[in-house]
């Protein structure tokens, strides 16, 4: 009985979420208009709601989406106050999500919209978060290439949570996920971080990554600094130790050299040059305090961002349909 049950459930149509944080996205979106028209127009299976988050664009998006919204009923958006960047509007969306599922894509078509319904085969057979895995990097420079994957081995290292490699936000998410990321209502977010955290019955999906069809990138190596401290400080506190460890050798081998020079000059009298040696220590000690510093910096920012509980994103505008 209860096969059949399952069964009927999984060939009946699920509702679905396509959340689409946009930032000044003009020329990017006539072409993902016309793309996710055709998605939604051959869907048997999976009913679409398409929801763009309008991230403070100072351009034409918003008018663009709310023209594409008067003509399609599917189409439902949030335009934030100002731009709070891409991890807020995302979190703007999904805490506006109420169909079966969700998945997140760019505005500028660097995940097609096309694999959609392939990830939603995976979601069917029981898998609550179908996260695409990138085959290649086409149009990324080497720079960010390498950067990036030294930055998942450490943090895949210090946070000792399985993380998934190659894989963006280009996911899609049951129920179950959503319901779980609204409860990390927490301020600096990294949802990749968040993402593997939350657990549940992953899959990986393999696809390549287009280039941008329109418009430039909205990074830069700050922002992405910004995120990547943000990914480890929101994982672990291993730096901080670390800092400790540090501490705790230097600390060490500068008793040790002090006994050393305490025991030559009262053997051999005093002995004047010491420049070298003076400075060598000062700036090991001077550098290891600048650096532990910093360590504890990041992580009482953070503190401070979280405990000033502002909400994490204000709406201008939005509209729903539930
Ligand atoms: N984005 C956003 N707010 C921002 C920056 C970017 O909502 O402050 C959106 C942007 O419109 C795009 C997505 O996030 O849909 C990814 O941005 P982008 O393509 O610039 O990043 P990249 O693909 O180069 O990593
Ligand atoms: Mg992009």
């Amino acid at each position: 009985m209860d096969l059949q049950i399952e069964e009927q459930l999984a060939s009946s149509r699920r509702t679905i979420t396509v959340l689409i944080p946009c930032y000044n996205e003009q020329e990017s979106l006539p072409l993902l208009f016309e793309r996710m028209e055709a998605l939604v127009a051959d869907s048997e299976s999976l009913e679409y709601t398409v929801l763009f988050v309008d991230d403070g664009s100072a351009d034409d998006t918003r008018s663009l989406i709310k023209q594409y919204a008067q003509e399609h009923s599917y189409v439902e958006y949030i335009f934030l106050s100002r731009n709070f960047g891409k991890e807020k509007a995302m979190y703007a969306g999904i805490e506006n999500v109420h169909t079966d599922g969700l998945v997140i894509i760019d505005a500028d078509l660097q995940d097609p919209p096309e694999l959609i319904p392939q990830m939603a085969e995976l979601w069917r057979q029981g898998y609550d978060d179908v996260y695409a895995r990138r085959r290649s990097r086409e149009g990324e420079s080497w720079l960010k290439k390498i950067t990036s994957r030294w930055y998942y081995d450490l943090l895949q290292k210090v946070s000792g949570v399985v993380i998934q490699k190659d894989t963006g936000d280009f996911r899609l998410l049951d129920h179950k996920c959503v319901d779980a990321l609204k409860q990390l209502d927490e301020s600096e977010r990294n949802s990749k971080a968040l993402f593997s955290w939350i657990g549940f019955k992953k899959i990986e999906f393999l696809y390549d990554r287009d280039k941008r069809v329109a418009g430039k990138t909205k990074w830069n190596y700050m922002k992405l600094f910004h995120l990547a401290m943000d990914g480890i400080t929101s994982f672990t506190t291993m730096p901080l130790k670390i800092a400790t460890w540090a501490g705790s050798l230097v600390s060490f081998a500068a008793i040790v050299y002090a006994i050393v020079i305490l025991v030559r000059t009262l053997a051999w009298g005093v002995d004047v040059p010491g420049y070298a040696s003076t400075m060598v220590v000062v700036l090991i000690l001077g550098g290891i305090q600048l650096l532990s510093l910093g360590i504890i910096g990041e992580y009482l920012g953070r503190v401070f961002m979280q405990t000033k509980n502002r909400p994490i994103y204000l709406v201008q505008e939005q509209h729903i349909v539930k």
